[in-house]
């Protein structure tokens, strides 16, 4: 006979692995299958919020590095932050996807790896390696590539194209840069996140609105610029989903990227995966629960959105706003406000 469980989780990232914690808190039956050996091996420069910690603390030895210099650049000008206390993070992502595991040792939540959905029946799900599952409710937390969005007939219309180096350095690298060059990266910035022994660099953009082979170009101009050598690294890159349409549909959820939760301005998407996580886990747990810290995820994803609209908006300008936004990242009030955004003060 076929095992039978209240809950399916498809996807070990950090929106699935988020909302079986939060299952594990219930009765229910839960299973969660991921297509990989193990968690988190996924391409992304690993920054946290203070937010994100709220929705899950982690502990010292998760961090890799606190920051607590954030430096912001346009083509002619510098602005900077110091913060007395840490409102970045930096995590290993594979580091913390272990953590996130460990989280469910000794729960009624099951794990399976190595298990791969390919194919979604009514109340059915059949993995690569020939089982199937039934369930009450299905959740999707597979990612980008969703297939339990696809199945549900949901396309992906908004997303970015993400690059990255992971770059090894020999001192630890003092502040995590956000770089502004509307001629290179368009509406979008190059990144450098320190991560103790390595920095992730990289940048993205909208494919719909620009070619991001040109992007690329001006991103290795600018890196000749910045005078960093990424040596024998590999230039990777991976879309980042950012095509929300809800997460309930019947009895199937989608959360995280597969909901299309990602920011299209600054692909920040792990923040988003935790809280879509945690509740659909709260939906299902109660059906009349009220998804308020979804609700607030959807308004900053709007903010960001309608930043995004206005440097779009600004043609040629574009270079010219981004001079005076530094100049007004200069302004106390202006940072203050920033910062509030990486806590639930916003
Ligand atoms: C270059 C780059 C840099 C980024 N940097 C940041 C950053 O600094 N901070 C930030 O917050 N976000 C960042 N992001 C975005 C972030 O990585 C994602 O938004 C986040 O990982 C989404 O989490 P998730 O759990 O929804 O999906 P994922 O992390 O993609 O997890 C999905 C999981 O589902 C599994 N899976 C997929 N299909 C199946 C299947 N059919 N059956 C079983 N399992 C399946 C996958 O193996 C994977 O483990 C970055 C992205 C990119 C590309």
């Amino acid at each position: 006979m076929m095992e039978q469980f209240d809950v399916i989780i498809v996807g070990g990232g950090p929106a699935g692995l988020e909302c079986a914690r939060e299952l594990s808190k219930s009765s229910l039956r839960v299973l969660l299958l991921e297509k990989r050996e193990g968690f988190g091996d996924k391409l992304c420069a690993g920054g946290l919020t203070a937010k994100a910690m709220e929705i899950l603390p982690l502990p010292d030895h998760i961090i890799e590095q606190k920051i607590l210099r954030t430096s912001i650049h346009s083509r002619r000008r510098d602005a900077g932050t110091v913060t007395p206390e840490a409102k970045l993070f930096t995590v290993n992502r594979p580091v913390l996807g272990a953590y996130q595991r460990s989280l469910l040792e000794g729960t009624q939540v099951e794990v399976r790896t190595d298990s791969q959905v390919i194919e979604i029946r009514e109340n059915t799900v059949v993995l690569k390696n020939g089982k199937q599952y039934e369930f009450r409710y299905l959740v999707g937390a597979d990612g980008y590539s969703s297939m339990v969005r696809r199945h549900l007939g949901l396309k992906v219309d908004k997303k970015l194209i993400g690059f990255q180096y992971n770059i090894p350095v020999e001192h630890e690298y003092p502040a995590l840069e956000i770089s502004m060059d509307a001629h290179r990266f368009s509406v979008w910035y190059a990144w450098i996140f320190p991560h103790g022994d390595t920095i992730a660099v990289g940048c993205c953009c909208d494919p719909r609105r620009v070619d991001p082979q040109k992007i690329k170009v001006g991103f290795h101009d600018w890196l000749n610029d910045r005078k960093i050598d990424p040596g024998d690294a590999r230039l990777e890159s991976y879309p980042i989903a950012y095509d929300y349409r809800g997460v309930k549909f019947g009895n199937t959820f989608l959360v995280g990227e597969a909901a299309g939760l990602a920011s299209g301005l600054t692909g920040e998407g792990i923040y988003q995966s935790l809280v879509s996580g945690q509740e659909v886990a709260r939906l299902i747990i109660d059906p009349m629960h009220k998804t308020d810290k979804l609700d607030q995820v959807l308004k900053y994803n709007r903010i960001l959105e309608r930043v995004m609209a206005v440097f779009r908006w600004a043609g040629p300008l574009r270079g010219a706003l981004q001079e005076f936004l530094v100049i007004l990242m200069n302004k106390e009030w202006l940072r203050k406000k920033i910062n509030a955004q990486f806590t639930s003060e916003s």
